[in-house]
């Protein structure tokens, strides 16, 4: 942990600072109402009601994935070789990226409901906690956003679901290792080649944060798998081996598909 404190920078600890003082603001008008079905709550110590929340259930995935199982060509294109074989690695999700899942995760990513994302890692390590462990990690790195969106959302979703994990397993987060250098384009709103195209040199190593970790790479959600396999190459570039990747969920396709 303490070289996770280390690699925090000045305006990341700024942002996280206002955001740890707008907390109990948010929590204050937490509506009264289910923030996924409009039902009235008895209890709102969560945004989101009991019966919402037991629909997750539904939505769970107990099969095992692989990247290599997510990854098509048009999504990994020349990497695609390499990266469904030496560095395929295991994926595990909260769920299928389907009702209420994401409407709680569009909740938490784009309207400022960082505890909701609090609340859904916390599941995710309830479920998963044993495969977690048994991957022997030693660091957690999420995808980075580019400063500018960092900027407009006020929070890494990705470092939120990190800081989580990193709390429960006391593995260290490094943030810092990777950043976004190129402006990219929402990957859900994109066809697989365009993902593809869109994330293609998005991410730049920075020192040698990485170098001879086992690392779980740390994504809110995971669709074509371009964007966590593009980290995973530049994680490898940066002397890390990937122990697995984490995520709140995965793609609707891909869950209807593995059942
Ligand atoms: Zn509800």
């Amino acid at each position: 942990m303490k070289s996770r404190e280390k690699s925090l920078s000045g305006s990341k600890r700024a942002i996280q600072g206002v955001t740890e003082i707008l907390k109990p603001l948010l929590e204050m008008v937490y509506p009264a109402i289910c923030l996924i079905c409009d039902s009235a709550q008895t209890k709102n110590s969560s945004p989101i009601c009991e019966q919402c929340w037991e629909k997750l259930e539904t939505l769970r995935l107990d099969s095992k994935i692989r990247l290599s199982d997510i990854l098509t060509p048009e999504s990994s294109g020349t990497n695609h070789a390499e990266a469904t074989t030496r560095h395929d690695f295991p994926i595990y999700a909260l769920g299928i990226y389907q009702s209420p899942l994401l409407e709680m995760i569009h909740e938490f990513k784009y309207n400022g409901f960082e505890r909701l994302g609090i609340e859904l890692s916390r599941e995710l390590i309830r479920l998963k906690r044993s495969s977690l462990e048994r991957l022997k990690a030693d660091a957690l790195v999420p995808v980075p956003l580019h400063s500018s969106a960092l900027r407009r959302r006020g929070f890494n979703q990705a470092l939120t679901v990190s800081d989580t994990i990193s709390r429960a397993f006391e593995i260290e987060v490094c943030p810092m290792a990777v950043s976004r250098v190129k402006k990219t384009k929402d990957q859900t709103k994109l066809s697989a080649d365009q993902r593809l195209a869109n994330i293609s040199g998005a991410f730049q190593l920075n020192g040698d944060f990485l170098e001879g970790k086992r690392v779980i790479l740390v994504d809110d959600v995971i669709t074509s798998g371009a964007t966590i396999s593009e980290l995973a190459r530049v994680a490898l570039l940066g002397g890390a081996s990937i122990a697995g990747a984490v995520t709140l969920a995965v793609s609707h396709r891909y869950g209807e598909r593995t059942r």
